[in-house]
């Protein structure tokens, strides 16, 4: 129905009631189809399910031509309209399809950063390892070269050790030479200063 200000409400004056409430009718004009601008009056109860179906044409109908001028009009408006559901339909499944592609790509990116930092962090555990393993590699080098020279060391050593016993017991020879040799000498009486020099410098050290 179309709302009209200057054809609506209850008409008190009309000459008739409805047949079922026996009310005054309702002013109306149609809306829809070929009878679009159409007056007539309706039961006065606008409740679909309780008004009794009372319809009375005021206007008469129109003629042929206009009647073809208003369904034409009316397929235009409601394919339009269609067009427009189906255009809003078309964009709001575009807008899905690129929240979801959006979606994926993001899901995407996720996964290629995960990897990606996942392998910086193989790398560099790996690089880790690799040092750790060079330096353990080094220090043990070093450690075996140094233990080499330890030996090297002990060697030198106990050869140096064997020298000193074997100077000691040569002075000891020679200090037992010397003692024998004052023995003369004292008993000789001869050079005895000479003789403790001797002594003395053996006994040094
Ligand atoms: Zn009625």
């Amino acid at each position: 129905m179309l709302h009209d200000a200057e054809f609506a409400g209850i008409d008190h004056e009309a000459p008739f009631v409805c047949t079922a409430h026996k009310l005054k009718p309702r002013r109306c004009v149609a809306f829809q189809g070929s009878d679009t601008g159409r007056k007539f009056y309706m039961c006065a109860i606008e409740n679909e399910v309780l008004s009794c179906g009372f319809q009375s044409w005021i206007d008469p109908e129109w003629d042929d031509s206009l009647k073809h001028a208003l369904t034409k009009l009316w397929a235009m408006y409601n394919e339009s309209n269609n067009s427009r559901i189906q255009e809003r339909y078309a964009s709001s499944k575009m807008l899905k399809d690129l929240t979801e592609e959006k979606e994926k790509l993001e899901k995407k990116h996720a996964t290629l950063l995960e990897e990606g930092n996942r392998w910086i962090d193989e790398t560099q555990r790996k690089w880790i390892a690799q040092t750790e393993k060079k330096a353990i590699t080094e220090n043990y080098a070093k450690i075996m070269s140094g233990q080499h020279d330890a030996e090297q060391m002990e060697k030198h050593i106990a050869a140096l050790k064997n020298e000193v016993e074997v100077l000691k017991n040569a002075k000891e020879e020679l200090n037992n030479l010397l003692k024998s040799q004052a023995e003369v000498f004292k008993v000789n009486g001869v050079n005895k200063d000479k003789v403790k020099r001797i002594k003395a410098i053996c006994e040094e050290e």
